[in-house]
């Protein structure tokens, strides 16, 4: 079965663009050009990913994506305007995997989506893991001073209580909490985090830090992540 992407963008020149370029790619393509439209169809029918322009009649892309986020498990990459950086982070927040500043490559869109869509099979994967015997669970549990990562229920929580983090999020706090005590990169997390072949900036990783310590550090006054100086980030033991 081919793989369905979702472009929702009001700009129609673009979006055929974008939609001809997908099809000589091999993707199957539905297109919409209005935010209410998009929704619909993204809760009702089924796509592996989809590209979402934030700027859009109806609804804004933001809004469509808090709507879908909840329980979505389709990537989602924004499509912004260039030096909308709260549009990114906001997006980010808002559970998007990625996003790409217009103008863009053409090459860069299809670069990010194969990085997209590689993480989400690795989700699914995570999924079915989690489904597995009982028995075997210990091994893939990280801890530190009562934050709990259940990598095969793809779950953390801070004494008991759900923390919810995106892909991305989880897999930094995965990748730091596997390796304790060892001072990783931006370089190694970034490539951990979104793949060989990522081709964004690598502040990435600095953002997904900050959403990290947002949602645990600050919420439960603890002091996980600590910053290494021009090297990179480390959780060190308890
Ligand atoms: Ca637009």
């Amino acid at each position: 079965m081919s793989t369905r992407i979702l472009v929702v963008e009001d700009e129609e020149k673009l979006a055929r663009f974008i939609e001809l370029e997908l099809i000589h790619e091999g993707y199957d393509v539905d297109k919409a050009g209005d935010g209410r439209v998009a929704l619909d169809k993204a809760t009702q029918e089924n796509f592996d990913l989809i590209l979402l322009d934030i700027m859009l009649p109806g609804l804004n892309g933001l809004e469509v994506l808090r709507r879908l986020s909840k329980d979505n498990p389709t990537p989602v990459i924004l499509l912004t305007a260039r030096d909308a950086v709260m549009d990114k982070v906001a997006g980010l927040d808002a559970g998007a995997v990625d996003y790409i500043t217009k103008p863009f490559a053409i090459e860069e869109l299809l670069a990010r989506i194969r990085v997209a869509l590689k993480l989400h099979g690795r989700q699914l994967n995570a999924n079915i893991a989690a489904q597995g015997p009982a028995d075997s669970r210990e091994e893939g549990i990280y801890t530190w001073n009562g934050v709990v990562l259940d990598e095969k229920k793809h779950k953390v929580t801070y004494n008991g209580q759900e923390i919810p983090l995106t892909n991305r999020e989880f897999l930094m706090l995965e990748t730091l909490l596997s390796n304790k005590d060892i001072v990783l990169s931006r370089d190694t997390l970034l490539e951990k985090v979104c793949g060989y072949d990522y081709v964004g900036e690598t502040n990435v990783v600095d953002v997904y830090i900050r959403f990290l310590r947002t949602k645990i550090d600050e919420t439960f006054g603890i002091k996980m992540i600590q910053t290494v100086r021009g090297v990179g980030y480390v959780i060190k033991s308890e």
